[in-house]
């Protein structure tokens, strides 16, 4: 019998085959990547690329494994939210960290931030509608608001510290706008919003919403808020703007990236909250998560409050920003998260990147966080790495001279 023959190239829907296409140099750089820890072995390779923590959990996560592991356990489904006493102990914890009162019912568990994010946009976007964010950005903001029909809108912020640049903000916002969202400690720029430019962000929504007859939402993305510091604050969004959301997960503070435990908080004084919980119970089902991971959720209630040790990244970012004036590359210095995103020396940040590429030195170009003329340097590696790249980074930066 002959073959069954077809016409089409691929198989695959054609916006998947876009965003390979686009995303072909970034996936180029990780082969590079991969390749100069192969032929000169991992040790000879500083990569600065990744933000996946290399630290421990804290001794709280292995100790709530062990006490699991011993007791008869059971790991079925569960309620979509999450495990009652799980997000009761997640909201006594909120309510200490954001400084307002959450109950159980106004937190779901999620699987990670990403899965928090995609049940957010899952349940509010329609099509066509906009999701406005200063840039630079998490990359996969964009992938997640199209995921649900939606649009990513980004929004310059001042240049030198990355602050919120309300001009761009207010011009921006239009009939379309259904969320604004912002990351804070950042991921790349490490830049932590000061309570004047939240404060000034939550009037103008107001505003806003009032001016488009709808409502905006302030979706707040903080896996970071463990992380900052010189004693940055990081100020609540919640008392600031009723339609805030805020979603998070312990990927970072408790070292648990593979383990996918986040929780979206919907602002306890909303209108309407209800409904908006509702609408995130079933959307964190019928995409497929289901529930958080039952072992996440029990290892986030018992280890609430420890966190990985943070002074050794303070040392780490000391070490970089030494490296980096060493080498009279501009940066801004990090308020909180573990990312430098210093300007590319010469101005192009692909160019640059490549150049480190030659001194076994790994980095990502500005363009993959929608600001072209930066790169991002990951500094969740050991500060041995850092000191070791120092000449390296010396002599990529005298060549764009
Ligand atoms: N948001 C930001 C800013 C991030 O940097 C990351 C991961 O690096 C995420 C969300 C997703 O994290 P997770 O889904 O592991 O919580």
């Amino acid at each position: 019998m002959p073959e069954a023959t077809t016409t089409e190239s691929s198989a695959l829907a054609p916006q998947i085959q876009a965003y390979l296409q686009r995303s072909s140099w970034i996936r180029k750089m990780f082969e590079t990547g991969a390749e100069l820890k192969a032929r000169h072995g991992v040790d000879a390779v500083c990569d600065f690329s990744l933000g996946n923590p290399d630290l421990s959990p804290p001794d709280a996560v292995f100790e709530a494994l062990e006490d699991l592991a011993r007791r008869d356990q059971r790991f079925g489904y569960m309620p979509n939210a999450g495990y009652p006493e799980a997000r009761a102990a997640l909201a006594a914890f909120l309510s200490q960290e954001q400084g307002v009162p959450v109950s159980d019912q106004d937190v779901i568990l999620t699987c990670g931030a990403a899965g928090a994010l995609n049940s957010f946009f899952r349940a509010v976007l329609e099509p066509g509608d906009e999701v406005l964010c200063p840039s630079p950005f998490f990359v996969e903001y964009g992938f997640y608001a199209e995921n649900h029909g939606g649009k990513l809108h980004p929004v310059p912020t001042n240049p030198d510290d990355f602050s919120l640049d309300l001009d761009a903000v207010a011009a921006a916002v239009g009939p379309k706008t259904r969320v604004v969202l912002i990351n804070t400690p950042n991921n790349p720029s490490g830049r932590v919003y000061a309570q004047s430019e939240l404060h000034a962000l939550a009037e103008l929504l107001r505003s806003k919403s009032r001016e488009t007859g709808r409502t905006i939402y302030l979706l707040s993305d903080e896996p970071y808020r463990f992380l900052t510091f010189d004693g940055h604050p990081v100020p609540s969004l919640l008392p600031l703007y009723p339609h805030t959301v805020v979603v998070s997960s312990f990927s970072k503070s408790l070292a648990l990236a593979g383990e996918r435990i986040g929780y979206a908080l919907v602002n306890p004084t909303m209108p309407g909250k209800a409904e908006l919980l509702a609408g995130l119970t079933l959307t964190n089902r019928i995409l497929g998560f289901v529930n958080a991971p039952a072992i996440g959720q029990r290892l986030m209630q018992k280890a609430l409050g420890a966190q990985v040790d943070v002074q050794l990244y303070a040392q780490r970012r000391t070490a970089m920003a030494e490296v980096l004036e060493g080498a009279n590359i501009p940066f801004f210095k990090p308020q909180g998260a573990f990312y430098f995103f210093p300007k590319a020396p010469g101005g192009d940040d692909v160019a640059f990147v490549q150049a480190l590429q030659e001194e076994l030195i790994l980095a990502v170009p500005g363009r993959g966080f929608g600001t072209p003329g930066y790169f991002r340097l990951a500094f969740c590696v050991d500060e041995t790495v850092i000191r070791r790249s120092a000449e390296g980074f010396k002599r990529a930066a005298a060549k764009f001279k």
